[in-house]
């Protein structure tokens, strides 16, 4: 699988510079490279003369210009905010109030497959350290039943998130629920099990059974997290600054917070740019009990010098400042804004 994904360099008018990322994920946006390539000149013109210490203003316009593109948004809000931080000599964690800077571990993710390659796969990332494995489910209830058992078989004292990407009916998830509780397997949560405008299936998922549920499809928007926060539907939010922008995504976050709700944080196909982002989000806002990390770790190559680093499943904080990284490689093609 190859990710088309769009770097975004920012320079202020004092020579500050930062960078961003799009990374557009057409299974589960509908964005694709092409679609931001062509809003970008459009979002960026936007951000021309203005301060980018109003950054939460420069947001709010970008939501208006680039409302069906979030990863446009992303990838030009986190280029101005490195530079923002770059500027000020701070890392961009700082800039959220650095309310939880220490190494976490993320999880690693489990795609759906054969049974004996996926038990093979659990086991290589189980040597370098990771407990938490993220399985994807959904397709057949019984399948997934077996894989998590063989895997949970091969892997001592590892615990599973699962993810159904809206894989199920609400029938077969509570089967699947059902199915997990009897058999006492260490699930600590289940993400988007059911179709996304489902919030009264996810009530009644809720309702029957003690797995804890996560909104991720389901939750790109503050309108979205109201909802669902309004009807008890979820436990915990998954926020992706590519499907919510930053400013917003940060926004989700503060109202999860002050309802009780647990926080997650995931990412598209992305490179340490845009993960680099989502995990300053971590450390300057703190309150993330789910960290799904892991994508840099899976891509073939690394485009990034310097930032924070990982150690088997342990993301580590960074010092410099902004996202504290340069693009390794020249790019293949640019269009110039400005
Ligand atoms: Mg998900």
């Amino acid at each position: 699988m190859e990710a088309h994904n769009v770097f975004v360099r920012v320079t202020l008018r004092n020579g500050a510079y930062g960078f961003g990322e799009m990374a557009p994920f057409p299974d589960i946006s509908g964005e694709d490279q092409a679609g931001c390539l062509r809003v970008f000149p459009l979002a960026a013109r936007e951000c021309l003369g203005q301060s980018v210490t109003h950054f939460r203003k420069l947001a709010q316009q970008l939501r208006e210009v680039a409302r069906q593109t979030p990863a446009v948004r992303c990838g030009l809000e986190t280029a101005l905010l490195d530079a923002l931080c770059r500027g000020m000599g701070i890392p961009l964690w700082g800039l959220w109030g650095g309310a939880d800077v220490r190494r976490q571990e993320t999880d690693v993710t489990l795609p759906i497959g054969p049974l004996d390659q996926i038990v093979g796969t659990a086991q290589a990332w189980f040597a370098k350290g990771f407990r938490v494995f993220k399985m994807k489910v959904g397709l057949e209830v019984d399948e997934d039943i077996r894989r998590m058992e063989a895997v949970c078989a091969a892997c001592p004292d590892t615990k599973l998130v699962l993810d159904a990407n809206q894989g199920f009916l609400v029938e077969q998830a509570s089967e699947c629920i059902r199915a997990i509780e009897r058999l006492h397997l260490p699930v600590m949560l289940f993400e988007q099990p059911i179709a996304r405008e489902d919030v009264e299936g996810f009530v009644a998922l809720r309702r029957k059974g003690t797995i804890p549920l996560a909104a991720d499809e389901s939750v790109r928007s503050v309108e979205d997290a109201r909802r669902l926060i309004e009807r008890n539907a979820v436990d915990v939010l998954n926020l992706k600054i590519t499907k919510s922008g930053v400013v917003e995504s940060m926004d989700i976050a503060g109202l999860a917070r002050a309802s009780g709700l647990g926080l997650m944080i995931g990412g598209m196909v992305e490179s340490r740019v845009a993960m680099g982002c989502s995990w300053s989000l971590v450390l300057g806002l703190g309150g993330f009990q789910f960290l799904d990390l892991d994508m840099p770790l899976l891509l073939s190559g690394d485009p990034i010098q310097g930032g924070y680093q990982y150690e088997g499943p342990v993301l580590h904080p960074w010092e410099e400042s902004g996202l504290g990284m340069e693009m390794r490689d020249e790019p293949s093609s640019v269009i110039v804004v400005g």
